[in-house]
């Protein structure tokens, strides 16, 4: 009986390989073409003060509108796009459409002033030499104030590559521009690297919101979180926030920044400009 529960194991383990390995065949091939067609969609979502009264700051997020799956999310294919370095250049796409989108903005709403654009960016970013460049040049085109941007690194992905990261970082901040460390808490990530890290925000993951305001435990952590990032000097963000009570708690533990579904889910350009 064992054996036959191994062989089928071993059956349905090589089975669940082999469509793996096609997907990430498919996909990969998928994304080349995608990337010349800039296929690529940029969604937006608000963040907002320390109140949760007035938008400070945007967050750009990709899509990916699929000629025959439709618009796809990160998780469908980031991935890959991470495994095959094809992220790198997805990135430039995004970095230039929020860019050029900024202006826009900065140009048409009356209010937009001091809003910040936070751009995601895959560590591998780091070991690439046009990347930097890529970056000037953008903001000379769009004649942006680096001040504007900032860019999401998230933790787990800092960390693998420590030495190149601290230095990047370092030259981001001389041009500067603000780095953010993204889903704050679930990266493995030791303190005392943290602390050598020249960044300037911590969003904290959303994962610290689940059963809070309910379990206690869960809000003191909470607490600790954006109380370590103050003690940093730090600028925090709470994502995640889809209940008043979690807004309640965030203004509670003076988060700076708030971002969740509770006052807006990503949304194509022409909806952000509602909120203005
Ligand atoms: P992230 O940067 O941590 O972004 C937050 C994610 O949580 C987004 O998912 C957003 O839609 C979602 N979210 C926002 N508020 C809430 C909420 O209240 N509840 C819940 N359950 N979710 C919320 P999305 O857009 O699917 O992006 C997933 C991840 O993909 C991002 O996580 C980011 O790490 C990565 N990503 C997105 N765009 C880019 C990009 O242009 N370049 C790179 N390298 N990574 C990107
Ligand atoms: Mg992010
Ligand atoms: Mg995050
Ligand atoms: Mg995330």
């Amino acid at each position: 009986k064992a054996k036959a529960e191994g062989r089928n194991r071993f059956h349905y383990f090589s089975e669940s390989l082999q469509s793996i390995a096609i997907r990430r065949m498919s996909v990969h091939s998928d994304l080349r073409t995608a990337i010349k067609r800039e296929e690529f969609v940029v969604f937006y979502q608000p963040q907002f003060d320390s109140h949760g009264k007035s938008i400070i700051g945007i967050e750009a997020l990709v899509r990916w509108q699929h000629p025959s799956k439709g618009l796809l999310n990160p998780a469908d294919f980031l991935d890959i796009a991470e495994e095959t370095g094809l992220i790198v250049e997805i990135d430039k796409l995004v970095i230039s459409a929020a860019s050029k989108q900024y202006a826009q903005w900065k140009s048409q709403l009356p209010s937009f002033d001091n809003i910040k654009m936070a751009i995601n960016i895959s560590a591998r970013q780091f070991k690439d030499e046009g990347f930097l460049p890529t970056i000037q040049t953008t903001l000379e085109e769009f004649s942006l104030d680096p001040s504007n941007i900032e860019l999401e690194i998230v933790e787990s992905e800092l960390v693998q590559d420590f030495t190149i990261a601290l230095s990047v970082i370092n030259r981001l901040n001389d041009l500067g521009i603000a780095v953010a460390i993204d889903d704050f808490g679930t990266g493995y990530s030791s303190l005392s690297y943290l602390k050598r890290l020249n960044v300037q925000t911590l969003k904290v993951d959303r994962s610290f919101l689940e059963d809070v305001p309910t379990s206690e435990v869960s809000c003191r952590l909470l607490r600790g979180l954006i109380n370590l990032g103050k003690s940093m000097e730090l600028k925090i963000v709470v994502e995640g926030v889809e209940t008043q009570e979690h807004l309640n708690k965030c203004i509670e533990y003076d988060a700076d920044v708030s971002q969740g579904y509770f006052f807006a889910k990503p949304m194509i350009a022409s909806d952000i400009e509602k909120f203005f």
